[in-house]
């Protein structure tokens, strides 16, 4: 008997983990504020709700899914007036460190569990149920939420306390931004100095410039037949994600007095990305801008 989960914010990422808790054999009911949302969701198994309280009505378990801090606060706070003792919310939203640590203790004042428990793998990992979770919370809340999370993801990390998951998600993606922009840097000087792709990489994959931004997601076609690259840049991960991300760790940098000068620089420049209309592309079009390409 899997229970009953309330899944709030049915939207790229969340409808698919949704519905693979469906399959997982769990009674889901959804709620989002996108009728389309609600539609491809039903169609996946999911109950629709009218509200997030119904949702969350005779849940043991309430999952958020949302866009951004201000909203899961928001839908938080009205969970943890309105649902019993004893209820798991979990949010796997991206959102600041601040944000979440808020969400914790308006559900711990309520005698709620809970747990920040951000992902990485995208839309084809909410879909696989290959996704990575890192998690933050108490002991008992995280051995509550960590079978539900092993039905849409692969890997499951309790990383600490409360909002220690939102802490290891902006600092793995704080890399991986400036990461990629160093390969794509090195790409670019390549190419003027007449530097073949496959050369470039033959080398870096195997010395000291390996890293998962070449190896995984090199941003050249070619070396690596499943990056964007060879797909015209199609996310994955798109640069307006990152962007996010990149902020968000910016954010918490300024609030912990912690000196970032690369991840404020890799704001810099997919802010600047973003602001010439590409927030849409995948963050390895990066490369783009920074050979300075016509149209990007
Ligand atoms: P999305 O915009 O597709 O989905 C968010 C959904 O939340 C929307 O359908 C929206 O209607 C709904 N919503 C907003 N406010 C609501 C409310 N008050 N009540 C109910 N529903 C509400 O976004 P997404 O791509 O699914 O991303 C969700 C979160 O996951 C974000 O925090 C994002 O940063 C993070 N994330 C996304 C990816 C990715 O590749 N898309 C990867 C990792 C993490």
């Amino acid at each position: 008997m899997a229970g009953t989960i309330g899944f709030i914010g049915l939207g790229n990422m969340g409808g698919p983990m949704a519905a693979n808790l469906v399959k997982a054999g769990y009674t889901v009911r959804g709620f989002d504020l996108a009728p389309a949302s609600l539609e491809t969701a039903r169609g996946e198994g999911v109950a629709i709700a009218a509200s997030a309280l119904e949702a969350a009505a005779g849940a043991e378990t309430v999952i958020t899914m949302l866009p951004a801090g201000r909203h899961v606060v928001e839908v938080w706070t009205q969970l943890a007036e309105a649902v019993p003792d004893g209820t798991l919310l979990i949010d796997s939203s991206t959102v600041d460190v601040e944000s979440a640590r808020k969400s914790h203790a308006l559900a711990r004042g309520r005698g709620c569990l809970s747990v920040d428990a951000p992902v990485s793998g995208g839309t084809g990992g909410a879909r696989g149920a290959t996704l990575t979770f890192m998690a933050g919370g108490s002991d008992e809340a995280f051995a509550r939420a960590e079978p539900i999370l092993k039905r849409m993801g692969k890997n499951v990390f309790h990383c600490g306390a409360d909002g220690a998951g939102q802490a290891a998600k902006i600092c793995n993606n704080m890399i991986l931004g400036i990461s990629m922009i160093g390969v794509s840097e090195a790409f670019a000087l390549g190419e003027k100095l007449g530097l073949s792709h496959q050369a470039l990489y033959d080398v870096a994959s195997v010395s000291s410039g390996q890293c998962w931004s070449l190896t995984s997601y090199c941003p050249v076609p070619g070396p690596v037949p499943t990056s964007p690259a060879n797909n015209g840049y199609k996310p994955g991960f798109a640069a307006a994600l990152m962007l996010k991300d990149l902020r968000l760790a910016q954010a918490a940098a300024l609030a912990s007095g912690a000196a970032t000068p690369l991840g404020a620089e890799a704001a810099q420049v997919y802010g600047l990305f973003d602001g010439l209309g590409h927030g849409d592309e995948d963050f390895s079009a990066i490369i783009r801008m920074l050979r300075g390409a016509k149209g990007a």
